[in-house]
C-alpha cells in the first residue's frame, strides 16, 4: 500500500479551487504567481483528512493513531456517502482532470462515479470556518466539465455534484442537465480563464480576495484608500458619503489587517521596514506544567484536589468524546440549544433573512 501524499502535488496556474478568485479578478492568476505556497495548521489538517478519506475509499488501513479521532469520523461518514447513500459501486478517487479549453488549468477531484446517465462528483470539505456553496460551485463544475468533455464519459444526461462539508452538518447538492452545465462553463468560466493565463483583465475586489496570495501588493486595495479620501468633501460627512465608506469596511478592514501582518513578519524575518519596529506585546503570567505545581503544593501539605476544578467540556470537545450521532440526539432532546446570534451587519445581498427587529431590542437604541 502506498501511503497518499496531497501536499506534494502540482499546483497549476489556474486551480479550479481558485476559479471563484480568477474568475472575478482574471489578473490575480499571474500576481499570485510570484509567491510562495504557503501553508497553514488549518491547510494541513484539511491534507491529512483528505488523504484518509482516500484511504478509506481505497479501502485500505491506516493508523488510527495518525490522525485525530475527528478526523476519522468525519472521514468515515464520507465513505458511507460514497458507497453507501450514493450507493456508487465503482467510483474513481483522487484522479487529475484537466480541464480542456483553458491553458494550465488541472486540478484533483475527491471523488467522482457513474451510475446510469448520472455523472458523481463529490468534493470533501473539511474547514468549517465558511461554508461551501455546491450550486454554481466553479470548482466541481471545472472537473464535471474535464470529464464530460473525456470522451468516455459521452453518455451522461446529467451531473450531480456535491459538497461533502462534514464539520457545518450540511451535505449540499446540485444537479443539473449535463448540456446546461458545459454551456455554464464555456460561457461564465473559460472566458475568464483564458484571461487569467494571458494576464489580461481588470481586477476586482470582493470576497475571492481572501485567499489571494497578492493581496498585501494589491493596487485595487490600495486605491481603495485616495477613493474614500476623496468622497469626503465637507468637515462634516453626508449620510451618502459615510454609506460609500462602509460600502468599502469590509475590504478596507481586511486589507489593513493583511497589511499589519505583512510588516510584522517582514520585521521577524529581519528585513526592515522604514517607520516601524516591533516590541514586546503585553504578557501575562503563565503555569508551564501545572502537573509538577500540584504535586509541588501538595508536599507543603495543601490537598491537591483543591487546586482542581471540574469544569464543562466545551461543544468541540465534547463531540470528540461523545460523537456526532449522540450530539444531533442531544440537540433534538433540547439539552443542546442554539440561542438567538448578536444583530449582525451584512450586505442586503446576503442571502440570510433580515432579524425581525422586537419591541425590547428598539428600546436600546
Ligand atoms: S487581492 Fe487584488 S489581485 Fe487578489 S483577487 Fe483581490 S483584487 Fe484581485
Amino acid at each position: 500500500m502506498t501511503q497518499p501524499n496531497h501536499k506534494d502535488r502540482a499546483h497549476a496556474l489556474l486551480s479550479p479551487s481558485a476559479a471563484d478568485r480568477w474568475v472575478a479578478c482574471p489578473p490575480s492568476a499571474r500576481l499570485s504567481e510570484q509567491y510562495p505556497n504557503e501553508s497553514s495548521p488549518a491547510a494541513e489538517d484539511g491534507t491529512k483528512a483528505h488523504e484518509l478519506c482516500e484511504i478509506l475509499l481505497r479501502r485500505e488501513t491506516y493508523d488510527s493513531k495518525d490522525y485525530t479521532p475527528e478526523m476519522i469520523e468525519c472521514a468515515e461518514a464520507y465513505a458511507y456517502y460514497v458507497t453507501q447513500e450514493l450507493g456508487l459501486d465503482t467510483y474513481h478517487v483522487e484522479q487529475r482532470i484537466n480541464i480542456p479549453g483553458i491553458p494550465e488549468c488541472f486540478g484533483t477531484v475527491d471523488c467522482y462515479g457513474v451510475k446510469g446517465v448520472t455523472l458523481y462528483v463529490i468534493d470533501y470539505k473539511y474547514g468549517q470556518g465558511v461554508a461551501v456553496p455546491a450550486e454554481h460551485n466553479k470548482q466541481m463544475a471545472l472537473y464535471a466539465y474535464g470529464l464530460l468533455k473525456s470522451a468516455k464519459l459521452s453518455t451522461i444526461a446529467d451531473v450531480q455534484m456535491t459538497i461533502f462539508q462534514p464539520r457545518t452538518d450540511e451535505l449540499k447538492t446540485w444537479t443539473v442537465d449535463a448540456v446546461e452545465l458545459q454551456r455554464w462553463v464555456e460561457e461564465t468560466i473559460i472566458p475568464y480563464g483564458k484571461m487569467a493565463y494571458d494576464g489580461e483583465g481588470e481586477q476586482h475586489i470582493g470576497d475571492h480576495c481572501r485567499w489571494c496570495p497578492a493581496r498585501v501588493d494589491c493596487r485595487a486595495h490600495l486605491d481603495l484608500f485616495p477613493t474614500l479620501y476623496e468622497t469626503m468633501q465637507a468637515e462634516q460627512a453626508t449620510e451618502a458619503e459615510k454609506l460609500s465608506v462602509l460600502d468599502r469596511a469590509d475590504e478596507v478592514i481586511a486589507y489593513l489587517t493583511d497589511l499589519k501582518q505583512w510588516a510584522t513578519n517582514q520585521l521577524l524575518g529581519g528585513q526592515p521596514v522604514s517607520g516601524w519596529k516591533l516590541v514586546e506585546g503585553r504578557s501575562v503570567r503563565t503555569i508551564p506544567d501545572y502537573a509538577a505545581l500540584a504535586t509541588r503544593v501538595a508536599s507543603t501539605g495543601i490537598s491537591e484536589e483543591t487546586l482542581y476544578e471540574r469544569k464543562p467540556l466545551g461543544l468541540t470537545n465534547l463531540k470528540k468524546v461523545i460523537g456526532a450521532k449522540l450530539m444531533t440526539t442531544l440537540e433534538e432532546d433540547g439539552l443542546i440549544i442554539k440561542p438567538e446570534g448578536k444583530p449582525t451587519l451584512v450586505r442586503e445581498e446576503d442571502p440570510r433573512k433580515p432579524l425581525a427587529i422586537k419591541e425590547e431590542l428598539l428600546s436600546h437604541f
